[in-house]
């Protein structure tokens, strides 16, 4: 059984949508193992965010993402992980398909970082790492 990481964003939790994307989670048959309201640090996010380091969207991110609390989630399944990639749906809310989490809830503001409501994580790997980053103590 696999465990993931799921952010939801800070544009998530304003718009009052966390438990609507927790629903989600749980209504796909997902077991909730930790969910905590967070206000990331900049280290914590930069460690998160390593593989993006030195893209120009880097900095703006985790500024974008430490603008609010974030709700962070781990979800537990049988392929969890690509399940959850596929109920958020493509990173640009504008294309995600309808029946996605951002293709549903998600739309393009202009801004210079896309507001994409959840993060979740993209492999195994990254799902390990993520998760003794968040949690620690999991
Ligand atoms: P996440 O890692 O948040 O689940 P993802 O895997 O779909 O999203 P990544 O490519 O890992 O997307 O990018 C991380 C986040 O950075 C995106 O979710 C989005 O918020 C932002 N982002 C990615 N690419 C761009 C871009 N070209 N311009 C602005 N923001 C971007």
């Amino acid at each position: 059984t696999q465990r993931t990481l799921v952010l939801v964003k800070p544009d998530g939790v304003r718009r009052g949508l966390s438990g609507e994307i927790v629903r989600r989670i749980e209504a796909k048959g997902y077991t909730l193992v930790a969910v905590e309201l967070r206000e990331p640090s900049e280290a914590l996010l930069a460690e998160h965010y390593a593989e993006h380091a030195g893209k120009p969207f880097v900095t703006p991110l985790i500024e974008f993402m430490r603008s609010g609390p974030v709700l962070a989630v781990v979800a537990e399944g049988h392929r969890a992980i690509e399940g959850f990639r596929s109920l958020a749906g493509a990173t640009d809310p504008t294309v995600a398909a309808p029946g996605t989490i951002r293709g549903d809830l998600g739309r393009d503001w202009g801004l210079k970082v896309i507001q994409n409501l959840v993060h979740g994580s993209d492999s195994e790997e990254s799902a390990a790492r993520e998760i003794a980053l968040w949690f620690p103590a999991l």
